[in-house]
């Protein structure tokens, strides 16, 4: 059995077109700039110049979620003082079809393998690093990339341009109000070093479906439905963000019972 499987987010992206293609639903490419709430729903204006209405608005915009903020709905916050890098590369030797990731004091590792001598990776960084190892040209941050993961697979190089994200845990007083749920990282956001954000909006999606069809005798964006999406699922997401900054902090100190632990761990 496998423990988990890589997929690449344009091959997520396209399925994803592809269902919406199959059900007929409409898609329009603009983005949300204004809310308005009404009596038995919500009106949304977007970029465009066109304005929608609907009984039920789910807000599935990212950590930056507009319609988390224009909902005026608080969300807590926790720096993690990190930057993550993330770029593909190319590999003298091959990854044997197997995720790679090391710990180290200041920062973590992880190697995604999209074919025998491509990766994606994901170093997360203490910041002060990721400021230095962005500032390197590419041939001095290869060489720092393959020292960090000790030659393993010989000699790493980039192959894109690095890309670098501030990691902050973000989780969202409440996912839902009247007429309105919050799904993904809008409603919760984790330190990615398991690669597990993408499982949790999915996980979310599905049981906002289970229940919206459950309770189906019930008229769209009632409240009480929308509660018992967000009973279901606060307690998964909190777990896993928690275990997340555990996991990050065990890696991080260096005192001896810590590292004495990480060795037999
Ligand atoms: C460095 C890094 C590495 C990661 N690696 C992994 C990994 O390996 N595996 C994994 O499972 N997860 C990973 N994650 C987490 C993962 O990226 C997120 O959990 C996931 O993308 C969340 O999906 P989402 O659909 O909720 O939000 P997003 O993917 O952010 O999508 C939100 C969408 O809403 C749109 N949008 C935003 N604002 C508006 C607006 N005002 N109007 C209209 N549209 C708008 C955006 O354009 C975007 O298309 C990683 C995260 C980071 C930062």
């Amino acid at each position: 059995e496998h423990l988990g499987y890589i997929i690449e987010n344009d091959l997520i992206q396209s399925a994803l077109f592809g269902g919406i293609d199959k059900h007929k639903i409409e898609y329009i490419n603009a983005k949300l700039s204004g809310l308005k709430k009404t009596d038995n729903g919500y009106e949304v204006n977007l970029d465009n110049q066109t304005n929608l209405s609907c009984q039920l608005l789910v807000g599935a915009d990212g950590a930056n979620s507009q319609v988390r903020t224009l909902s005026a709905i608080e969300v807590t916050e926790r720096d993690y003082q990190q930057k993550a890098i993330i770029a593909n590369i190319i590999s003298e030797k091959p990854f044997q079809q197997t995720t790679w990731q090391r710990f180290l004091s200041d920062s973590i590792i992880a190697l995604l393998p999209l074919s025998e001598n491509q990766a994606s990776i994901v170093w997360s960084c203490k910041n002060h690093l990721a400021d230095e190892l962005t500032k390197l040209d590419g041939d001095k941050f290869n060489q720092s990339l393959s020292e960090a993961v000790e030659y393993r697979f010989g000699n790493l190089a980039l192959e894109s341009d690095r890309q670098v994200f501030p990691l902050i845990e973000r989780s969202a007083k409440d996912y839902t109000m009247p007429n309105l749920a919050l799904i993904g990282d809008a409603a919760h956001n984790i330190h990615p070093l398991a690669g597990q954000g993408v499982n949790l909006g999915f996980s979310d999606a599905k049981e906002l479906n289970l229940q919206l069809l459950t309770n189906s005798d019930k008229v769209l964006g009632d409240f009480s439905v929308l509660r018992k999406y967000a009973r279901a699922r606060r307690l998964d997401n909190e777990l896993m963000a928690k275990t997340m900054t555990g996991l990050d902090w065990i890696y991080k100190e260096n005192n001896e019972p810590l590292r004495w632990l990480r060795g037999f761990g």
